[in-house]
């Protein structure tokens, strides 16, 4: 097998820049591309917020990091106090634009050709960014940080706002704009005078299949219905993923174990709970998370608590505020102590493939469904909001791979109701097919990233393009 340590090609065989949203969710699978290019011999340069830059190791030489904005000065990207959103995302864009032109303008200096940077990479999200490496004069590349079927709802969604006709026959989903907040803008106003978080989620799509690239984090066989409808609008779409750290997937580069940054909590021993774990029975432990910005609603922790209670089984609960704890049932942490823990953060790749962690109850964050599915986790969705919505959808009734809870007319997932899908997971029918379907997703999954599979193919066809040097018309 071929294995190197990571950025061990000390030939730099071409640079890009990429613009990263900073928010965990967007910097855990941009910075596994990031390192599969520097594997490859690229040179990336790695722009986030400040803080972000500040809080974890890019994994290779070839990998640089550099602050596109100083969050902590100017605020956080959610806007700081005394600024409207509009203006504030406004500023943002100013910032991240000034900045991507003045570096790869110095950077086209460079008498070392190689050096000189030849594709943007950014975030979907970033809608402006497009413009900036038209401007530049570099090859564009938009990352979603969605799962391809989550942005096939959005885009159907943004069409309909619009009163567009699709160009190709919809895609056979539910319609989800009732309840992914978006029914406000179909209903509603018209797309002028909508709110500007609901606008910021919509308005990218009007730059779908206009990038020179577009990559999506899962893989081929996961998707492939999706692929093949969304490539009809976004013809260079392609599948690199999953964005999962090497080690858990192909092994193929030595370094990469984790996304090697620490969210919340730095002073978290992550080791704890990894030696909780291995005091445990294989598969007896449930994983609870709600991904990296979740708050949840005090009655639905108290809901899953007495599920957990009721089914008496191990538990690990990543929670994020230690009040929540407050809002567990009462005598819930004496009686439980010997069953349970609660941590404020925990490396979930390492968590998810522990022997000991039979299943996930999951809020259906992109990459936590995509981590879940390739490490071979059935999932128990309780979504929430925005994506986590069709993600969930596509658990269940596409990639057969988890189930999901049904709110009560209060909207909380009940007590009952999480039992009923646990027992579905555990002991049903569904829940013996849900693990067959994992195997077989995991063996694609490590095909795909391996040398000569989908996602691998992708990324050398991409770096082809960027070592032969044609830039964006
Ligand atoms: N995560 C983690 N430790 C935790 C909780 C979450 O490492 O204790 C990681 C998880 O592996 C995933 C990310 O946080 O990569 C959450 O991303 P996701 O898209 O699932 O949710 P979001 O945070 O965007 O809502």
């Amino acid at each position: 097998m071929e294995v190197e340590k990571m950025g061990g090609n000390n030939e730099v065989r071409g640079h890009v820049l990429m613009l990263v949203f900073p928010g965990y969710g967007h910097v855990a699978p941009m910075i596994q591309l990031a390192r599969r290019l520097a594997f490859k011999g690229i040179k990336v340069t790695f722009a986030s917020s400040l803080s972000v830059i500040q809080s974890f190791q890019p994994g290779s030489h070839l990998i640089s990091l550099l602050p596109s904005y100083d969050d902590l000065t100017h605020g956080p990207i959610g806007g700081p106090r005394g600024i409207g959103v509009v203006a504030f995302l406004q500023k943002f864009q100013d910032f991240t634009t000034d900045f991507s032109l003045d570096f790869i303008n110095k950077s086209l200096q460079d008498p070392d050709e190689r050096r000189r940077v030849k594709c943007l990479i950014y975030d979907f999200d970033f809608h402006w960014a497009l413009d900036v490496a038209k401007q530049a004069g570099v090859i564009s590349a938009a990352f979603h940080t969605q799962v391809l079927g989550a942005t096939a709802a959005y885009y159907m969604i943004y069409m309909k706002v619009r009163g567009e006709e699709l160009k190709v026959p919809p895609l056979d989903i539910p319609d989800f704009s009732h309840n992914t907040g978006i029914s406000e803008v179909v209903d509603g106003p018209g797309f002028h005078n909508i709110s500007p978080v609901l606008k910021a989620a919509l308005v990218k799509f009007r730059n779908l299949g206009k990038a020179d690239f577009h990559f999506c984090l899962t893989f081929d066989k996961l998707e492939h219905e999706v692929l093949e409808w969304i490539k009809n609008i976004c013809p260079t779409m392609a599948t690199i993923g999953p964005m999962v750290a090497s080690a858990y997937l192909d092994n193929r580069m030595e370094d990469n174990t984790d996304y090697g940054f620490i969210m919340n909590d730095p002073d978290t021993n992550m080791n704890t709970c990894l030696e909780w774990l291995n005091t445990k029975e294989p598969n007896s432990v449930v994983y609870i998370a709600f991904g990296s910005m979740a708050d949840i609603e005090s009655q639905q922790v108290k809901e899953i608590a007495l599920a957990l209670r009721s089914l008496r089984c191990n538990f690990l609960w990543v929670m994020k505020q230690t009040e929540m704890q407050k809002n567990l049932p009462s005598n819930f942490l004496e009686e439980m102590s010997e069953k349970g823990m609660f941590v404020k953060w925990c490396p979930q790749l390492q968590v998810l493939s522990h022997p000991a962690v039979g299943y996930i109850v999951t809020h259906c964050g992109a990459n936590s469904v995509v981590e879940a599915t390739v490490l071979g986790v059935p999932m128990l969705g309780l979504p929430r909001y925005t994506d986590q919505i069709p993600n969930a959808y596509y658990v269940e009734e596409v990639w057969k791979v988890g189930v999901n809870a049904k709110k009560n007319e209060e909207g909380v997932y009940g007590k009952e109701e999480i039992e009923r899908c646990f027992k579905e997971l555990m002991y049903g029918e569904k829940g013996k097919e849900i693990k067959k379907n994992l195997k077989q997703l995991r063996q694609h999954a490590i095909e795909a990233v391996s040398h000569g599979g989908s996602s691998d193919m992708h990324i050398e066809e991409f770096i082809a393009r960027l070592v032969c040097g044609a830039k964006n018309k």
